[in-house]
């Protein structure tokens, strides 16, 4: 309880920078557990082997759901990308006498100033809740490996889903080692997020692993919920972040907000770029990231904001690899 424990890049599978976006959505993934379970029941009885084949159901294996959560006294793991989007997840799983462990790895966070600020305040709160906060590596350089070619993509986009799954794919990695029996993630509470696109994520994570840990699939954007976070978030006065966490989507914020004539993202400091520095209006907070602001980011960030050459002419001519440091202007 109250404990702070560390996860080392040492410790933590190769795969994760190596790996490209594989994940295919919610409803792919399941389909694809279904599927699995079908082709073995199918299988014929002798097997070659004269051994019964034993049918498996791969979804149960793979997935605790809104029916069927993790029974009382789990362990779960719950991956979590901030202070404010863990609040609300953290309260529903202790009401349902699960044992809470968080999770901090968020190599996309950049840059560090705005990691430090997240991974704090995330950390207090989990003391102050005595439950155990794992602080992994700073892994940044293995996220710009694994992102490599996708720069250029919009948010919600294969970046994205890459990711997705490569946090995931830690978190899946931590929680069979340390014998948890499920994990899931702060990222599906926010709007911002294409929901699908997470979930997605950890089913295919957990699909490699089956049995234990599982992925929760559970439906935390209820207005319940959503009402609860920002109120968590006031009582608080959490720091509220303007923008999903990377270097490119710090870059489409702030492309998007000097076309609408708003003053630009602010990293740490007293004063946001927009609105409150800290959650201090459970209500207003909440439309700063209601559904039409987050469909209109979308709407332009699909055309690259009007431009469709923008992010060529950005990048043209820009090296992250050359052969002295000087030269590198990425
Ligand atoms: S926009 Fe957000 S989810 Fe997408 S790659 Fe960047 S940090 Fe990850």
């Amino acid at each position: 309880k109250g404990l702070s424990l560390t996860y080392e890049v040492g410790e933590m599978p190769e795969s994760r920078y190596s790996a490209k976006a594989t994940s295919k959505g919610t409803l792919h993934e399941l389909q694809d557990l279904e599927d699995l379970s079908a082709n073995l029941r199918a299988a014929p009885n002798n097997g070659g082997d004269g051994k019964e084949v034993v049918a498996r159901d791969y979804v149960s294996e793979a997935v605790y759901t809104q029916e069927r959560p993790p029974p009382c006294d789990s362990k779960v793991l719950l991956h979590s990308c901030c202070a404010p989007c863990s609040g609300a997840m953290f309260e529903e799983m202790v009401s349902k006498s699960l044992h809470v462990t968080i999770f901090f790895y968020n190599p996309n966070i950049h840059p560090r100033k705005e990691y430090d600020i997240r991974k704090n305040e995330n950390k207090r709160y989990a003391e102050q809740h005595g439950v155990p906060f794992v602080d992994c590596d700073y892994d940044e350089k293995s996220w710009f490996t694994r992102m490599e070619g996708l720069a250029l993509d919009p948010e919600r986009g294969q970046r994205c889903t890459a990711c997705f799954d490569m946090r995931m794919e830690v978190t899946a990695a931590y929680a069979l080692e340390n014998g948890f029996h499920a994990f899931t993630t702060t990222n599906a509470t926010s709007r911002w997020k294409d929901k699908s696109q997470v979930n997605g994520a950890g089913v295919l994570a957990a699909k490699k692993i089956l049995v234990l840990p599982r992925y929760w699939l559970y439906e935390w954007q209820t207005d319940a919920m959503t009402k609860r976070k920002y109120e968590i978030s006031v009582e608080k006065r959490f720091y509220k972040q303007e923008y999903c966490g990377c270097s490119y989507s710090l870059r489409d914020s702030n492309t998007w907000r000097k076309q609408q004539g708003i003053p630009t993202v602010r990293i740490g400091g007293d004063t946001a770029g927009l609105g409150t520095r800290y959650f201090e209006d459970a209500e207003k907070d909440a439309e700063e990231e209601s559904q039409e602001v987050v469909d209109s980011f979308f709407k332009d960030a699909e055309n690259q904001f009007g431009d469709e050459t923008r992010l060529e002419k950005v990048y043209e001519g820009r090296k992250k690899n050359a052969g002295t440091a000087e030269e590198n202007n990425w």
